[in-house]
């Protein structure tokens, strides 16, 4: 079992991710718990404030150390794994998502604002960012993150194959390469017609042409993958 919890001052915002799809069938299985800690329950302020304006000046406001630093204090056990989301974090990808499935408490934090108090820094194992680009709050890119470790969390997936085949995992020797194209029924559609080989039953052709394939979807749409090596 899993834990992941989310330290957010909206919870609100993560009601139908964990409801419906993936992780309500994850946590429906036994596999995965979610957890919800909001900074807000810890400020000592009256109107249990949670950020101020930012020392030096500048535009917005930040949130303030002391409630971040209890709800994190409150959630994180121990040998958990924080991880703070930040447009300024290491680039989130598939390797990083099979390396944080194997965590046993994931704690996710979602600055809001302009950001967090620096000094709060600390106690994060390591920095996330989903893009480059920049969110209003962590909370998207929590969701992000929660959904594709949860794919690779052990029994998640009944054909282990089906997520080791799909982008980013299949290799050309220490490629990462898109998924090959995929075909259902029927077999012809609209003057269309499945390729011959995936209706062979031949296993060792059909693999050949899924190779090719990605290879050729990578070459097309995302050349810059072959350049990358692999390292996992
Ligand atoms: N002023 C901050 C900066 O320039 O680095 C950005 C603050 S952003 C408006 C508010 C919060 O959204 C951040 O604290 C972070 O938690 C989250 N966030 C924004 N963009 C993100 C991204 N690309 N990946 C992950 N989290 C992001």
């Amino acid at each position: 079992m899993t834990k992941i919890d989310f330290v957010t001052l909206f919870p609100g915002m993560f009601a139908s991710v964990v409801a419906e799809g993936l992780l309500a069938r994850a946590r429906g299985k036994g596999l995965l718990e979610t957890g919800f800690v909001n900074p807000r329950d810890f400020s000592p302020d009256k109107r249990r404030k949670v950020d101020e304006r930012p020392y030096g000046g500048g535009a917005g406001m930040v949130m303030t150390p002391e409630p971040l630093y209890a709800a994190i204090k409150s959630a994180a056990k121990r040998g958990s794994r924080v991880v703070y989301l930040s447009p300024q974090g290491r680039p989130f990808n598939e390797k990083v998502a099979r390396r944080l499935a194997k965590v046993r408490q994931l704690v996710l934090v979602c600055g809001h604002y302009e950001g967090i108090d620096e000094r709060v820094m600390g106690l994060f194992n390591e920095e996330i960012s989903i893009g480059d680009y920049v969110l209003s709050g962590g909370e998207l890119a929590a969701m992000v993150v929660a959904d594709a470790v949860t794919r690779w969390l052990p029994g998640m997936l009944k054909k282990e194959g089906a997520v080791e085949a799909e982008s980013f995992s299949l290799t050309a020797g220490q490629r990462p390469l898109l998924e090959y194209p995929q075909y259902t029924r029927p077999k012809l559609w609209r003057s269309k017609k499945v390729p011959e080989v995936l209706l062979s039953g031949n296993h060792g052709k059909v693999a050949e042409w899924r190779l090719r394939a990605a290879t050729l979807s990578t070459k097309r749409k995302r050349p810059d993958l072959l350049k990358t090596v692999r390292s996992h």
